[in-house]
């Protein structure tokens, strides 16, 4: 099938629940992106700021792209400038960094917190704990260039489906305690709105439990080489 063959597919198994579709373009050629953009989509997903930014440069402006890799503190100038949405927020230094960036290009950064839902131990992000001792630390409370606007998590690589769902479940309950308890609110920073989980493999299972953002990259193109 062509890319826009399983883009509709992919968005025909999406249609009955809340999440959109990122699409998740790293590795992907600039023709490859350009055939994308042409089926309407433009949440493109990239892992690496300097392949992002090489290719936000060639790219139609009208392009939101998602920061979804983990992101070093010293490359979020390169980013700042247009980034759409960061998902893989994952310390208070970053956070910092984010926001002193984005005061720089006169502009308000939307972030997601990175919770770390995997068995596994190489995984980036914050505990439940960390999470809320971040959002209640005073240095949040100055962080006026940046949106919290909710949570992503990766499940452990598995077949198992049972744990992959256990692990969005704990992810969506998580973000339904915060938004239930208006956590951070108060600062004027914080909305609770996106739960950004699932991927090729995990998706739909992901979407049934609540996800508002999936981030598809290889169920489109293919393996990447
Ligand atoms: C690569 C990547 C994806 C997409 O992976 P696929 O399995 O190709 O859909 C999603 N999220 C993150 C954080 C990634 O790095």
């Amino acid at each position: 099938m062509s890319i826009a063959q399983e883009i509709q597919r992919i968005q025909q198994e999406l249609a009955s629940t809340s999440a959109r579709l990122v699409v998740v373009t790293k590795t992907r050629s600039i023709a490859e992106l350009q055939e994308t953009y042409a089926t309407g989509l433009v949440d493109f997903g990239e892992n690496r700021v300097q392949e992002m930014v090489e290719k936000q440069a060639l790219l139609p402006s009208n392009i939101q792209w998602h920061q979804i890799g983990h992101l070093q503190t010293n490359k979020v100038k390169y980013i700042a400038p247009f980034v759409h949405l960061i998902h893989s927020v994952d310390s208070m230094k970053l956070l910092v960094e984010i926001n002193q960036q984005a005061k720089k290009n006169q502009r308000i950064i939307p972030c997601l917190l990175q919770i770390y839902i995997a068995q596994e131990e190489s995984k980036f992000g914050l505990s439940q704990d960390e999470v809320i001792q971040l959002l209640e630390d005073p240095i949040f409370s100055t962080l006026n260039h940046i949106r919290i606007v909710g949570l992503m998590g990766m499940a452990s690589f598995t077949e198992n489906v049972a744990q992959i769902k256990k692990e969005f479940q704990s992810l969506k309950s998580l973000f339904d305690f915060l938004k239930d308890n208006q956590v951070g609110v108060e600062t004027g920073f914080v909305r609770w709105e996106e739960i950004s989980m699932g991927m090729s493999g995990d998706y739909l299972v992901a979407a049934e439990l609540g996800s508002t953002l999936v981030r598809v990259g290889s169920a489109i193109f293919g393996p990447r080489g």
